[in-house]
């Protein structure tokens, strides 16, 4: 490489030429000399020249230096950009056979980008979400593209650098000021940072690289789940760009209350209302559980309020062994439709546990908590 010939002579254009044609300039000769066009070994040193050269008069700043005091003004070390630029070229999977694998790892960190993740929302039944429920989503995902294997370029095409930036993916500008030159840094709008620009887009993705693909992606949500919380499938999402891995779909799971329980982490909660000869004489109630019937045995003499615990017969633990427990409260029900027969045998009640019908007497006691 001849790092002390003339720049502008390397792509052919005077000194004085307009940005735009030294670009245009660049690309005629890129397109020459490009590797992949062209298989003689000292056009692609070649090739590494007149990008060196494009890098430095394709920005203004650099330029204005190298017109003043040659290359090593333009900047102290030219040839670490060059190679980034090379490597941008031969980095982007897809060309095959160019780059070495430290080209590829540096470009590729510099434009993969991890795919979209996507939501969705699960309404699920109080049972589903205890026991568990099967879902399909149909989505519309981006996909990588097949044509181009997400590089974006028709077959038998290679991206070439972005002409705005030259390659770098930023844009330079210099601003002066009292306080001197301000050099402002910004992503090139052209390439979004990428350093590459794609002249033969492909034609199935239009160079994106990810085409809209409906998809069905069929979730098993895992028993336990509560409402509000958001599960994770990690990879479902859209495919990333340029080497980057997929993002993820998120589900958001939504569950309808139940008329009978009231879920408090993984333990139920319920009332069963029971007669007082019940609660008096005590004997078993049959009720409908979440696992189906469920004998309750009711002491006799039961308080209104007590509360019996049904071990392991709330909601499993969500991704571990173990169930939450059922707590019933009893509550006794005081009967108002009293028959007359039913009328005199409460009273004939009263009468033997020596309760007029007179005013009876009572005591006040302080509550327990
Ligand atoms: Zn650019
Ligand atoms: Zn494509």
């Amino acid at each position: 490489m001849s790092a002390t010939r003339d720049l502008y002579e390397l792509l052919g254009v005077p000194r004085d030429a307009s940005q735009d044609e030294i670009r245009r300039a660049y690309r005629r000769l890129a397109r020459e000399l490009h590797p992949d066009v062209n298989g003689d070994p000292r056009a692609e040193a070649r090739f590494k020249e007149i990008t060196g050269a494009y890098e430095i008069l394709s920005d203004p700043d650099k330029r204005a230096r190298y017109d003043a005091y040659g290359r090593g003004g333009a900047e102290g070390s030219p040839f670490g950009d060059i190679q980034d630029i090379f490597d941008l070229f031969f980095g982007q999977g897809g060309l095959g056979g160019f780059g070495s694998v430290g080209a590829r790892r540096r470009a590729s960190r510099s434009v993969a980008r991890r795919g979209e993740d996507i939501a969705v929302g699960a309404r699920l039944s109080f049972r589903e979400a205890v026991f568990g429920a099967r879902r399909e989503f149909e989505i519309e995902r981006l996909l990588t593209c097949e044509r181009c294997a997400g590089v974006g370029a028709e077959p038998g095409t290679a991206p070439i650098a972005c002409r705005t930036c030259g390659g770098t993916g930023e844009v330079r500008s210099v601003r002066r000021s009292v306080f001197g030159a301000l050099v402002t840094t910004t992503t090139c709008r052209t390439c979004e940072g990428s350093g590459t620009e794609i002249p033969d887009r492909c034609e199935r993705c239009r160079g994106r690289g990810r085409v809209r693909v409906p998809s069905t992606v069929a979730v098993d949500i895992p028993a336990g789940v509560a409402d509000g919380m958001e599960l994770r499938v990690a990879g479902s999402g859209h495919a990333g760009v340029r080497g980057g891995g997929p993002g993820d779909l998120f589900v958001r799971i939504e569950v309808e209350p139940s008329i009978a329980f009231e879920r408090r982490g993984q333990d139920l909660f319920a009332v069963l209302d029971i007669s007082i000869t019940r609660a008096t004489l005590g004997g078993e109630v049959e009720v409908e559980g979440l696992d189906g019937p469920e004998r309750i045995r009711i002491e006799p003499g039961t308080e209104s309020g007590t509360v019996v615990r049904l071990k392991g017969r709330g909601v499993p633990n969500l991704n571990r062994p173990g169930r939450g427990d059922l707590f019933v409260t009893l509550h006794v029900v005081t009967p108002r439709d009293l028959s007359p027969q039913e009328r005199e045998l409460l009273t004939r009640l009263a009468e033997l546990r020596g309760e007029g019908a007179g005013p009876g007497r009572g005591e006040l006691r302080r509550p327990e908590y």
